[in-house]
This record gives structure tokens, sequence and C-alpha cells, in this order.
């Protein structure tokens, strides 16, 4: 006769033998915790690379970014810097298009514990924001990243993540199907900081997908600093270009 243990033993082995633990990206089997596997690992979070502090644009490693790279010194932004993984394109692009698809979950807090792991110190933020996203786009996507990897970051580095702290005006168009130009009036006003929540001091990561123009960000970030937050640095997995 079986035990118990002998019981949830077997059915453990059999749900393995149906279902290996897989990489969340390359699907390959053979991992004992169905996080990335390593060499997607090292493709979607180099561990060398030079990006820009001020944008998260990846930029040539002799470039001085003090000041901004090519990409951002232009512009201005509310958020104090930016961390991403890399540059949206090839495998990182492919891997955000699946993570945003539904059963995207597994890789995107696959995605979000790899993004904390290039946070210098992300002990120091009090609090830890996604970019909130509109019912309805949450509705027809299934998915919500944004939420998923913050959730992700806040486990990796045990900051509080607080869900709900930014929420919507209105809706929105959606930012990607914009020109450049008009997805700064897009956002204008159309984030609030939730009232449920004292920010007064605090520093935030704010997270989101894939930053762009950064007029998203910035409309959340301006918001926040008006609540009265001390500083807000943003997490994305991958900076996009102007097209995307
Ligand atoms: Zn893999
Ligand atoms: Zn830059």
């Amino acid at each position: 006769m079986q035990t118990p243990h002998g019981i949830r033993h077997i059915s453990q082995a059999a749900w393995r033998l149906l279902f290996p633990p897989m990489c969340p990206f390359c699907e390959a089997t053979g991992h004992l915790d169905g996080a990335l596997c390593p060499a997607c690992r090292e493709t979607l979070s180099p561990t060398q690379s030079n990006t820009c502090g001020r944008c998260g644009a990846p930029a040539p490693r002799h470039l001085a970014l003090e000041a901004g790279c090519p990409r951002c010194r232009k512009q201005t932004f509310a958020f104090a810097g930016v961390y991403a993984l890399g540059d949206y394109a090839g495998a990182l692009q492919k891997a955000v298009i699946k993570m945003k698809r539904p059963c995207g979950e597994l890789l995107a807090l696959s995605l979000g514990e790899a993004l904390a792991g290039i946070i210098p110190d992300a002990t120091v933020f009090d609090a830890i924001a996604p970019v909130p996203m509109h019912l309805t786009r949450r509705l027809a996507r299934g998915v919500n990243s944004p939420e998923i990897l913050a959730e992700a970051i806040g486990r990796s580095v045990g900051a509080r993540v607080c869900i709900d702290l930014l929420r919507h005006r209105r809706k929105i168009a959606q930012q990607s199907a914009l020109a450049p130009r008009e997805r700064k009036r897009n956002v204008r006003e159309a984030f609030r900081v939730s009232s449920s929540w004292k920010i007064a001091a605090a520093s935030i990561l704010l997270v989101d997908d894939i930053l762009t123009t950064g007029a998203t960000a910035d409309a959340c970030t301006k918001v926040l600093l008006a609540a009265g937050a001390a500083q807000v640095r943003v997490a994305v997995v991958a900076r996009g270009g102007v097209n995307n």
C-alpha cells in the first residue's frame, strides 16, 4: 500500500512526464524550474552591455553617456532613468510579443526576474508600480504583462509592489498605433495616482513592457511626482525605436 507521500511523489513524476518544465521562450525541456534556459537568458539579458542610463537605449561600448545618448539627448523626461534588457529587436522583440500573448505569463515572470538582475540597487525603491492597462485592453489581451513584470521584480528584490498605484482617468488609444508626436497628446492627463496610497518622498520604480518615445512613462512619472514622489525610475523589457 502506498503512503500519501508516495502517491504525491508518483503524481508529481507523472505530471512532469506529461508536462516537462520548459524554457518559456525557446521551449527546450530539461530545466528544473521552468525558468529561462541559460542560452535564452544570455541572449535576452546579456551580462555585458552598455546602455544609456537616461533612456535605456543600447549604445556602443566606447560612448560616454553622462548627458544621454544620441536617441535621447534632445528630449526631456520627468523620470530619472531607465533600465532595459536591450533593444526591441531580434530575440528580445520576439520574447516581448510572446510575453503579451495568452499563456505568456511564465515568460513575463522570467523576463521580470532578468530585469531585476540588471537594476544595480533595487532595494532603494519604496514601491514598484506597473503602468496601468485599461480594462478593455486587458480583456482583449488576456495578459497584463506590466503587472506580472512588476510582481516578478518585487519578488526578486523583496520590494513592495503597488499594482493599483496608477489608474486611468480615461481610455487612451494604443500608443503603438500613433505617430511619435501624437503619443504625448494621447497620454496627457490620462493617469492619476490612487488615493489609497501615500507616496510622499517615495522612490518609485515604474514598470512597463517597452519604452519607445517615453511619452507614457513620462505622463505616469509626472502624476507620481505631483503626488509627492521624490524620484521615479523606469524598468522596461525593451527599448523601442521610433517606428515601434
Ligand atoms: Zn530557452
Ligand atoms: Zn539615451
